[in-house]
């Protein structure tokens, strides 16, 4: 079984050939990352337009180093959200089309529902699995039960842990996305020279909230002197930043293996690339004898094998969709889950 996978929710556009013995045939991967850079963050317009115009060169490329046609297809799966409109739009009519035309079966997948697969493609865990989804987007606990049947466990009331490195990157003065120059910056800082908030410690729920910590660091570089920090602000800044949400990150994960009796945390988005959270979580698995699965870096950011896998498990149990299935920019995996405060605003 082989499955083409068109992934175009946010900033990149990907797309890949997966089998159902685990293999990634081919994949390929734009990032945009440049086209928004002068913004500061993801325009949802010329987000749109570029992956349109990338899209099907992509797929054209995968099929190639594959060596497949269409015909050897046996579905198309694209992500139908959530994420941005205009690029949802552009990779679900891209992959009903082809689906159409060689008749062969289309799968809507959901970005999340992908993501929390993708270690059952790299690693062939089984279920049920705890997955902490941190992203720029989404700051997610989820139980893993089957396909198709996720528990949401906890969630964040504001921003995302992402987009909290973002913003305090830019009010310290560095550019966007901030996740990873906040890391290089952190390693020669003192984590203990600012006193910052860890949100929701020791509550009994697994929520998250980084949004007072992001405000945290503005008021803190408001009360130096004016102009650019020094270097030594600047690092300890970060550190000090990086540590606050490592303690907030490791508490709620905490809470949640505790809620659950999880065996297995799993680690997904693109904050998982930060070495020193990896590290915090590392420490707290072993702490609770928890096996820690974290996937390759490229496969935790969105990518285009994820969404073919998604469609190769939906494939096997039969869930595909008619084609008339419309794109959804809000497309919670857990709809039971309980609305938190803010509710909806990072659902
Ligand atoms: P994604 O939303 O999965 O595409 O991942 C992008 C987000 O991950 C952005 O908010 C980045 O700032 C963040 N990110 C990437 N690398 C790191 C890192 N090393 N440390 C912290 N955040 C990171
Ligand atoms: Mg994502």
């Amino acid at each position: 079984m082989i499955v083409l996978g068109l992934e175009t929710s946010c900033d990149e556009t990907a797309a890949a050939l997966v089998d159902d013995s685990r293999r990634i045939r081919a994949e390929r991967l734009f990032s945009q990352l440049e086209a928004h850079r002068p913004f500061g963050g993801v325009v949802p317009e010329v987000a749109a337009r570029a992956h349109l115009e990338m899209l099907d060169g992509l797929i054209t490329e995968v099929m190639d180093e594959a060596g497949l046609n269409f015909t050897d297809l046996d579905g198309v799966a694209a992500t139908a959200g959530p994420g941005l409109i205009g690029g949802l739009i552009v990779g679900v009519m891209t992959g009903k089309a082809i689906s159409a035309v060689h008749a062969k079966p289309f799968i809507a997948v959901n970005h999340l529902e992908a993501h929390a697969l993708t270690p059952r493609l790299t690693a062939g865990i089984a279920f049920p699995y705890l997955v902490l989804l941190v992203s720029g987007g989404h700051c997610q606990l989820l139980l893993a039960e089957a396909v198709g049947r996720y528990r949401r466990l906890g969630t964040t009331l504001d921003d995302a842990l992402g987009e909290a490195f973002d913003k305090a990157a830019k009010a310290v003065g560095l550019g966007y996305p901030g996740g990873p120059a906040v890391e290089r910056w952190a390693r020669a800082g003192d984590p203990a020279r600012f006193r910052l908030p860890r949100p929701m410690l020791g509550r009994p729920d697994c929520h998250f909230s980084f949004s007072g910590l992001k405000t945290a660091v503005v008021q803190t570089v408001e009360a130096l002197p004016p102009g650019p920090l020094s270097d030594t602000d600047l690092a300890d800044l970060c550190a000090s930043f990086q540590a606050a949400a490592g303690d907030s990150l490791v508490d709620r994960t905490r809470a949640a293996i505790g809620m659950v009796a999880a065996r297995t945390l799993v680690v997904v988005g693109g904050v998982a690339a930060n070495s020193y959270l990896r590290g915090r979580l590392q420490a707290l698995s072993e702490s609770l004898g928890v096996r820690l699965v974290a996937p390759p870096q490229r496969l935790c950011t969105d990518n285009g094998a994820m969404i073919a896998w998604a469609g190769i498990e939906r494939l096997r149990l039969g869930l595909t969709d008619a084609l008339d299935v419309a794109p959804r920019p809000r497309w919670p995996l857990d709809p039971e889950a309980e609305p938190v405060a803010f509710a909806g605003v990072k659902a």
